[in-house]
């Protein structure tokens, strides 16, 4: 507003400055009470093999029921993560959902793993090994079905720190993934040398395809050098059958999307399951599929 204004609005500046500073400090008072309240939420999203359109993992994904005009995940997380907020709340997403898997298993839900969202934060936190090894055995769940993704676009922040961190996740048999590659600056060639099992591509990458050309060419080659360096790669923001088709002929071996459902509480995520034990693919079905 004070840049569309003229010169000698000052006032308007000051009291818009002040307003951002007021709002910012009140929803450091409100996440606070949230994370005291246990008022958060986690919602579960699919994530299915191409191959079988079967389900291999669920993405954990927060939620804040009320926090009104502040609930967006890409609105609050990070400004807790300017603020050291995200660790409380980082450790109670990570044992939520741990716990949550445990739970589908006693009942007698097949094996598939939990993803959870890394903030860049967390990728560095010493302290985290040791949370998760305690989480772990808290609940019995074997470290492989848990993964958690790293975002790429904060690996680069703190490269040597979060490279020492991931080395300890992965002695611990967790798995990793680079969420939202192509949205950074990392190379494949850097990647390499992490112990990161998969990348997830950004759903910008998969907006243009199939129709053009260059988006294709480029998931194309991300996922030829992916798979020659034994990465799995997951699509996430698929929302079309023919991003699907497509990604299925260029090889991606996961995908995630509305498409297929959207994140989901708990409860709704096991009646989902039950009512698709199996969904549509292009090896399984024909396509268009969307219904
Ligand atoms: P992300 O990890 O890349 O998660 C995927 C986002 O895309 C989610 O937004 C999801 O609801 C949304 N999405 C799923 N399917 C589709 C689709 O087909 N099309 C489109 N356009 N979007 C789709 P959400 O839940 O709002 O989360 C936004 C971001 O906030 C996440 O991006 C992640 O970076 C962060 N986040 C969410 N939960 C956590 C958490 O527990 N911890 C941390 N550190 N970050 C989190
Ligand atoms: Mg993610
Ligand atoms: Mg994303």
């Amino acid at each position: 507003r004070a840049k569309q204004s003229g010169a000698g609005d000052c006032r308007f500046y000051n009291r818009s400055l002040t307003d951002q500073a007021s709002s910012w400090l009140q929803l450091g008072v409100k996440l606070r009470r949230a994370i005291q309240d246990g008022a958060f939420e986690l919602h579960y999203q699919p994530q299915i093999d191409l191959r079988t359109g079967r389900l291999v993992a669920v993405e954990a994904l927060l939620r804040w029921p009320d926090g009104g005009p502040d609930a967006m995940p890409e609105h609050f997380i990070p400004y807790a993560e300017e603020t050291g907020l995200i660790e409380p709340i980082g450790e109670w997403v990570l044992e939520h959902a741990v716990r949550q898997l445990a739970q589908w298993k006693v009942d007698g839900l097949p094996s598939f793993r939990i993803a959870v969202n890394l903030s860049p934060r967390q990728a560095v936190d010493a302290q985290l090994p040791l949370f998760l090894v305690r989480v772990l055995a808290d609940t019995g769940l074997s470290p492989e079905l848990l993964e958690l993704e790293i975002a790429e676009s904060g690996l680069m922040e703190h490269g040597a720190a979060t490279a020492s961190l991931l080395q300890s996740l992965r002695r611990l048999g967790v798995g990793l993934s680079i969420d939202d590659f192509g949205t950074g600056y990392s190379s494949l060639a850097y990647l390499r040398r992490l112990p990161v099992e998969a990348i997830k591509l950004a759903p910008s990458f998969l907006a243009g395809l199939p129709e053009d050309s260059g988006s294709r060419a480029i998931v194309a080659a991300v996922i030829g050098m992916a798979h020659s360096l034994d990465m799995r790669v997951i699509a996430g923001g698929v929302e079309r059958a023919e991003q699907v088709e497509c990604l299925d002929e260029l090889g991606c071996n996961v995908v995630q999307g509305y498409l297929y459902a959207d994140p989901m509480p708990a409860d709704a995520f096991l009646q989902w399951y039950r009512e698709h034990p199996v969904c549509p693919v292009p090896s399984t079905t024909d396509m268009p599929f969307q219904d």
